[in-house]
């Protein structure tokens, strides 16, 4: 071994951790645009005819589970006392209802499930912070509700409300910690190694799921209200004129699909592992034929559960891979938000 010339001193990327997140990249083909079925054709039931053009209404009742930790922000920090905590001068909020109860705003759930959506179908890059000309061609945002990508369609666009609603998620008891959150370096997109090729946005970012959240460690940072692992939240979402692959693909996301099993990223602290939940259906109400349920005083449904709300579900997951899911960018998003994990949060830098 020769000691006359010093060892060359280590890249900065050398010695950065792993990255928290990894890139989905954009599908092949370009968005596939296409008319949604508007609000005005809700009750024409003559369109339940032919497979294809066949719309399915109803309701999913949803159980979600903290699995690490999480803090979904009202961006208000409030006064330790304020919220019960007389040993800490200030505290990062959540919202809570009138019992206490942390609440999950429908739309964090909103932004969470759409995203994951876009990314594994033929979806345009909606609410990017990329430059215009950094767009490729055809991934434009949807601009012409008549004309809209499959991720638009379902949950809406300029001038086009969309056909699935979001609640708010309510949590079932009214405990909660105080957690801790380190300020979080965020890069500006253009720094993110590998999001642009050739001067074009290549893919969507998802953080990856971990087997538990980072706590206080050496890191600065600032009290937050968190909802521990195992919390349970609970919320409905009452979707109309959808397709049968359209609702599979939600399911898909919501982690209904066996042979793809992932979990949610939701709320703040997502590069340290917080923020990962799963989710139970519980019930749909299926409504087959919404006129019906318009004529009748009866309005209440019979809720699925059992067999046949699991034979529902993986017949909507069938046509959603038959129809709209992409199974590149799906095998993707399985390796960042597969769920279970054995991935340990990241230590150091992130
Ligand atoms: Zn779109």
């Amino acid at each position: 071994m020769s000691y006359d010339k010093p060892l060359p001193r280590p890249q900065p990327s050398q010695i950065t951790a792993p990255k928290p997140y990894h890139l989905i990249p954009l599908p092949k083909e370009k968005p596939q645009l296409q008319h949604p079925k508007g609000h005005d054709q809700y009750y024409r039931d003559r369109e339940a005819c032919s497979e294809g053009t066949y719309r399915v209404h109803g309701r999913l009742h949803l159980r979600l589970t903290v699995q690490t930790g999480l803090h979904v922000s009202t961006g208000v920090v409030a006064l330790g006392t304020d919220v019960g905590e007389k040993a800490i001068p200030l505290i990062k909020t959540m919202i809570q209802g009138n019992q206490g109860q942390l609440m999950i705003p429908g739309s964090s759930l909103k932004g969470v499930v759409r995203s994951t959506y876009e990314a594994i179908t033929r979806s345009c890059l909606c609410k990017t912070k990329a430059k215009p000309n950094q767009i490729p061609p055809g991934y434009q945002e949807c601009r012409d509700k008549t004309q809209l990508c499959p991720a638009c369609r379902v949950f809406g666009a300029l001038n086009w409300q969309g056909l699935i609603q979001f609640r708010d998620a309510e949590c079932e008891s009214t405990e909660f910690r105080r957690g801790f959150m380190p300020s979080l370096y965020r890069p500006h997109p253009h720094e993110y190694p590998g999001y642009f090729n050739q001067g074009k946005v290549a893919g969507r970012k998802f953080y990856y799921h971990t087997i538990r959240a980072v706590d206080k460690g050496q890191h600065q940072g600032i009290s937050v209200q968190q909802a521990a692992k195992t919390v349970v939240f609970s919320t409905s979402l009452p979707y109309r004129n959808l397709t049968k692959g359209e609702l599979g693909t939600l399911l898909i996301v919501l982690g209904q699909d066996t042979q793809h099993a992932i979990a949610l990223k939701v709320g703040g602290g997502k590069p340290i592992g917080m923020g990962t939940m799963t989710v139970e259906v519980t019930s749909v109400e299926s409504v087959d034929n919404i006129r019906d349920r318009y004529l009748s005083y009866q309005t209440q449904s019979q809720p699925l559960t059992g067999k046949p709300l699991q034979q529902l579900i993986q017949q909507a997951i069938q046509a959603a891979h038959r129809e709209l899911v992409q199974s590149q960018p799906l095998q993707e998003l399985v390796k960042v938000l597969g769920y279970p994990t054995e991935r340990e949060p990241p230590e150091g830098m992130y």
